[in-house]
């Protein structure tokens, strides 16, 4: 009985130290901005911002005192909530890195100091005229709008071109890009070494994956993620952030959208059904395996 109890508490007391036996000091932050921002501290200085619309669409802010590094920037519909986000996480001024440029990664670029991407991601973005796919978006979405809704918003930015393997310093932290086209021409991964955090943008997340868009490619989507596997195999208890659906991602879920492209490319698989064409995507075929799915375009001919 008293052997019980001591090992109940020994377990207890072993939730609030860390593997050194230091008492943890973090206190993590889990609140709302103007109903409309759900904020989430992974780990010190590390959140999460998720925005409540039909997408489910999240990015990543990284604190150093009043300094901040957006990996992505979301929708961004409302200047104003825009504004009571950073007062909330006394953010004087922020950079951002952009994992690709589509519309729900992009929104608060132009309040941004610097905006870093990837030459061809942006390239693309001028050749597609990508800024269009908000508007383009917001015709098809019913989700609700935050307070200070501005659909006219003026959202012009100018690049700062990334290189892939050249790592990026803000404060403590170091991120390391590697292009990871397929989902897009010009996407990027990054890894935070020291956290053993990996933000993946929308090269995976648990559901459905989007290959229809007009620079999409399965080939170069299959290396990326066969490149994903392969880091997540050297890191020790890596952690995936992608900007959509459960954050984090489990790690063995990479894996499994292989096994499905390898069907997939072996003619294993019918699709489950077909999409037509909008305007924002192209027409494409729906393929499931064991729960992980994917859209892959299928050009009209
Ligand atoms: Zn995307």
């Amino acid at each position: 009985m008293v052997a019980d109890m001591f090992l109940r508490l020994t377990f207890l007391l072993s939730l609030f130290l860390n593997p050194n036996g230091m008492a943890m000091t973090e206190n993590l932050k889990k609140f709302k901005v103007a109903n409309w921002y759900d904020v989430n501290e992974l780990k010190k200085d590390v959140f999460i911002i998720r925005e409540p619309t039909d997408i489910d669409a999240s990015f990543f802010i990284l604190k150093s005192s009043n300094k901040a590094l957006f990996i992505d920037s979301g929708i961004g519909l409302s200047e104003k909530v825009a504004k009571q986000l950073l007062e909330a996480l006394k953010i004087k001024q922020f950079d951002v890195i952009n994992t690709h440029a589509h519309f729900d990664h992009v929104g608060l670029n132009h309040l941004a100091k610097k905006v870093y991407i990837s030459r061809s991601e942006w390239e693309k973005f001028q050749r597609l005229d990508e800024k269009t796919q908000l508007d383009r978006f917001l015709k098809m979405d019913n989700s609700s709008r935050p307070e200070g809704f501005d659909p006219k918003m003026k959202r012009t930015w100018k690049p700062t071109f990334i290189e892939s393997q050249k790592p990026i310093s803000f404060g403590s932290f170091t991120l390391t890009p590697t292009l990871s086209p397929g989902h897009t021409e010009g996407h990027v991964l990054l890894l935070e070494p020291k956290l053993n955090l990996l933000f993946i943008g929308d090269l995976v997340y648990d559901g459905l994956l989007y290959l229809h868009l007009q620079d999409s490619s399965l080939s170069q989507y299959e290396e990326s993620i066969k490149s994903l596997v392969s880091m997540i195999s050297k890191l020790s208890n890596p952690i995936l952030l992608p900007c959509h659906n459960s954050i984090p991602l489990d790690a063995g879920y990479p894996k499994k959208v292989l096994t499905l492209i390898e069907k997939i490319k072996g003619k294993k698989l019918k699709p489950i059904k077909e999409e037509p064409a909008n305007s924002l995507f192209q027409k494409g075929a729906v393929y499931e395996y064991e729960g992980v799915k994917l859209i892959l375009g299928t050009k009209a001919n």
